[in-house]
């Protein structure tokens, strides 16, 4: 009891310090979890609105477009509108990403991110300082409807970066003091550190476990195969995000976890987009996104990235929003339904490591491999004999230093002499269903 009032002492005065305000800005958002449709529109508006002035005063994109179609974004009176802007595909900002930021922000402002996981196609992405900090309190305010009040332990398995540096190590090591928010690093999972992992579950107590599905599946198996008993009943649901939530791995997760498992859906660009409520309803977090259907796709509207604003953006999933918003949690968020996303496939190592695909985003990423060489597209493919082929469309060959370097720090996280081939990857037919990782031994 001490213990948590301390806790949540630390995270609000820490909240106040960083000037970042979460809490009040959970609390405006559980506050609007209820409004009427009516109200909601209205606040919609009134965010698409501000949002189509300033792309229109300060992003190239939208200046030409707007005038080029006679949108005027001071005038529209109903959410229509977006009916009339034009769908955005990801290759259109892969082809020319500086048309698409606003000029109002510095470079260094932003907040740089890259996709790729899913479709294999990596696309550099800008949020501005006031989004990131949106993203993080619709987030929180989604482990509210489990019971998580600021302060309270959470456990996240996560990629975690590759190439580490010693200012970000010890800003993870504050930040997770200060939140109580641990970050474990999911990219490489063997039976040592899932029992080490397991251990920080016991120790950690945490009220909230975030990850991977394919990684909380794996430790939803580890934990039943050896009988571990993680020694409380702290943990109030575990957050599934990223990949697709089969139902199988649901239950195997609730089995082995002993608690609900709740699916959390969001893109790498467009971050909290729905959660799940207590009711298997998954709520979109419409203050800060509007989410429509186009045919069986999704389209996205982010109100709250100024720096690239995405309007009418096609997200890679597919999912359609229920025409009644009615639930029986009391929440009138919009529900999103039938949502389909990418599944993982992990690379796995003969001395019985598992690697999740996600890794090689990340590598590949924080090389900068991506935009050294303009890569276009990228796949990873596993041969029954555990070689591994990366393979890339870009602008240019990837040059033996990089190789090399490559080479050995897959080598150094493998622990394993695996052979890793570069090749080149050719264009693929747009209407084939490209799949970013195959593998022969699974
Ligand atoms: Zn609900």
């Amino acid at each position: 009891m001490k213990e948590t009032i301390i806790r949540s002492a630390i995270f609000t005065f820490a909240d106040k310090l960083s000037g970042f305000n979460i809490i009040p800005r959970v609390k405006q958002l559980v506050d609007s979890e209820k409004l009427s449709n009516i109200d909601r529109e209205e606040l919609q508006l009134r965010k698409l609105k501000k949002l189509l002035i300033h792309s229109q005063k300060t992003v190239p994109y939208y200046r030409d477009l707007f005038k080029r179609l006679n949108i005027y974004p001071e005038k529209p009176d109903s959410l229509d509108i977006l009916r009339e802007i034009p769908i955005l595909k990801k290759t259109q900002i892969k082809k020319c990403p500086e048309i698409f930021l606003s000029e109002l922000f510095k470079n260094k402002q932003l907040f740089w991110g890259q996709t790729g996981g899913s479709t294999g196609q990596p696309l550099s992405y800008a949020l501005d300082p006031n989004c990131r900090v949106q993203v993080r309190a619709g987030f929180y305010r989604a482990m509210t409807w489990v019971g998580w009040k600021p302060g309270d332990s959470i456990v996240s398995f996560w990629g975690r970066p590759i190439i580490k540096d010693f200012r970000s190590s010890v800003f993870d090591k504050l930040k997770s003091f200060v939140l109580n928010y641990t970050e474990i690093d999911a990219h490489i999972l063997d039976e040592k550190s899932l029992y080490h992992y397991t251990n920080i579950l016991k120790r950690k107590s945490p009220k909230i476990v975030i990850g991977y599905a394919s990684t909380l599946n794996l430790l939803a198996d580890f934990i039943q195969q050896n009988n571990v008993n993680l020694e409380n009943d702290s943990i109030d649901g575990v957050f599934s995000t990223a990949e697709m939530l089969l139902d199988p791995m649901k239950s195997n997760i609730e089995k082995a976890f002993n608690t609900k498992v709740f699916n959390s859906y969001g893109a790498s660009e467009i971050q909290a987009i729905a959660d799940t409520c207590h009711n298997g309803n998954m709520h979109i977090h419409s203050e800060r996104v509007i989410l429509r259907n186009f045919e069986n796709s999704l389209l996205v509207t982010d109100l709250d990235n100024y720096a690239m604003p995405l309007i009418n953006y096609k997200l890679d999933d597919n999912g359609t929003i229920a025409k009644t918003n009615q639930c029986k949690c009391g929440r009138t968020l919009p529900v999103l339904e039938n949502l389909v996303g990418r599944s993982n496939i992990n690379i796995l190592l003969p001395n019985g490591k598992i690697v999740h695909s996600e890794y090689f985003t990340h590598l590949l990423e924080q090389l900068d491999i991506f935009k050294k060489y303009r890569v276009n597209c990228f796949q990873i493919h596993q041969f029954e004999d555990y070689r591994i082929s990366i393979k890339l469309n870009s602008l240019s060959d990837l040059n033996e230093t990089d190789k090399l370097k490559m080479q050995k720090i897959i080598q150094r996280d493998f622990s394993n002499n695996i052979q890793i081939d570069f090749e080149k990857l050719e264009i693929l037919n747009s209407s084939s269903k490209f799949k970013f990782i195959t593998s022969d031994l699974v």
